[in-house]
């Protein structure tokens, strides 16, 4: 087990409903150290990649994602929920599905961050169904700019959002592929990576 997965184990609450609650350390009250080694895994996954971006969405993917740039020493730039419509055209729009909450929502991003000149690695704290990653994806694509890889912290492996983004091609790295979670008994099954 890597030191994310033995977090989980430690720290990690089964909810009923497929549900992993990590908020002791992940996305509620959040571990720095833990942020810092996660920024060091991802900076060796992604050396070479000319990444000049990091993009992620509100609210809990913003934490991991400023920890991880701190190792890029590249600035973040974070999807915001907005209820307000693009009467100026100055923002790219997306429309996200959220898992937990059950409901969709807008995403923006100010045309003014991001470009064709961007090379982006995306990071967010869980992949679930890939609706989130999805909105990501199609902000850079309305950009123009490039995704370099996709960076998460926790993906349900049993969920389809991995299968689909790998199968577009992106080089996608999680650093905890949860397989399976038992609710009865507290467990977590890991891929083996
Ligand atoms: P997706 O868009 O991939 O379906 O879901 C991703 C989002 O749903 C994440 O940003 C995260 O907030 C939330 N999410 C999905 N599954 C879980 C889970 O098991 N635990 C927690 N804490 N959040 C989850």
């Amino acid at each position: 087990m890597n030191f994310l997965e033995e977090r989980i184990v430690k720290d990690g609450i089964v909810k009923e409903g497929n549900i992993l609650k990590v908020d002791s350390f992940l996305n509620h009250q959040m571990d720095i150290d833990l942020f810092n080694q996660m920024g060091e895994e991802f900076k060796r996954r992604f050396e070479g990649k000319p990444i000049n971006k990091i993009l992620t969405i509100e609210a809990s993917g913003i934490g991991i994602a400023c920890i991880v740039a701190s190792h890029f020493h590249v600035p973040v730039v974070f999807a915001k929920k907005s209820q307000s419509i693009n009467i100026d055209g100055d923002v790219y729009v997306a429309e996200v599905e959220s898992f937990t909450h059950k409901c969709k929502n807008q995403v923006i991003v100010s045309k003014k961050f991001l470009d064709e000149n961007d090379h982006v690695l995306i990071i967010d704290d869980f992949l679930a169904n890939g609706c989130a990653l999805q909105g990501l994806l199609s902000i850079v694509a309305q950009a123009g700019g490039t995704v370099e890889g996709i960076g998460i912290a926790v993906e349900k492996g049993f969920q389809q959002g991995g299968r689909i983004i790998r199968n577009f091609g992106y080089q996608l790295e999680s650093l905890a592929i949860v397989e399976g979670m038992d609710a009865a008994n507290g467990t977590v099954q890991f891929r083996e990576q």
